[in-house]
């Protein structure tokens, strides 16, 4: 079954768009059944998941002795991210999809000064009816773009965000519609902040549920679970 999902997303989804498999709550072995398919780009929302699949990947390694299985995997963080917690995830990821306050996108970059890295990030912004998800709003993201502190160690490469939680396909429309005009809004900054990435062009839209339709409007980067992995226990 993760198989043949697999296949028919590569097959379905336009190749400017890149499909990240979250894994979260699914075990590792989930992990290998899709990369078997192809698949390189997963997604994890807590850290010591993230971390205790990194674990179980360079023991699958080990145990194969085999220097290179699996070594092309790209982690993407998706989740909530505390700034104590950040040793246990940028190490490993190659992007930070869900940066959702100044304070943490400071933290990500003291922590890649202190070790000599440049984080890859998106901006999370908040676009949806409900009042709990995360993310920037439209003005906060334009009082960060716009003032002078900027971030050497972070490349601000596009920018993250959810639809409602709704069956009302004009909803979702006008939410991934908002999520366009941030990007635009971001991609203004390209050449006048150092920290705003030359091809800051990353728009990661799209779930199970709605992927299509961000796909056709214009997302980079789909985010799908459980339907790939079935549901979430
Ligand atoms: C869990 C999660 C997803 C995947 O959701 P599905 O509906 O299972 O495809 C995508 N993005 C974020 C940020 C998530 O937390």
């Amino acid at each position: 079954m993760i198989k043949e999902t697999i296949n028919k997303l590569h097959r379905e989804l336009p190749a400017t768009v890149k499909l990240v498999a979250v894994s979260k709550f699914h075990p590792f072995e989930a992990i290998q059944e899709a990369y078997e398919a192809g698949q390189r780009a997963f997604g994890e929302s807590r850290p010591q998941e993230l971390l205790a699949k990194v674990k179980l990947l360079e023991e699958a390694r080990a145990a194969r002795g085999e220097a290179d299985y699996m070594s092309d995997v790209e982690w993407h963080f998706i989740g909530h991210l505390q700034t104590n917690k950040l040793k246990m995830v940028l190490p490993y990821v190659s992007l930070v999809q869900s940066v959702d306050s100044v304070r943490l996108l400071e933290a990500i970059d003291r922590w890649g000064a202190a070790n000599g890295k440049v984080i890859n990030v998106l901006l999370e912004c908040h676009v949806a009816a409900e009042e709990s998800k995360q993310g920037f709003s439209e003005q906060e993201l334009t009082e960060l773009l716009s003032s002078d502190v900027h971030y050497a160690n972070v490349r601000i490469c596009g920018i993250m965000g959810m639809a409602t939680f709704t069956d009302d396909e004009n909803v979702i429309r006008a939410d991934f519609q908002r999520l366009l005009d941030r990007q635009k809004t971001l991609r203004e900054w390209v050449g006048k902040r150092p920290d705003v990435a030359s091809d800051c062009t990353e728009l990661s839209m799209g779930m199970s549920d709605d992927y299509p339709i961000a796909a056709a409007m214009g997302s980079t980067i789909v985010r799908i679970g459980s339907m790939i992995f079935g549901e979430r226990k």
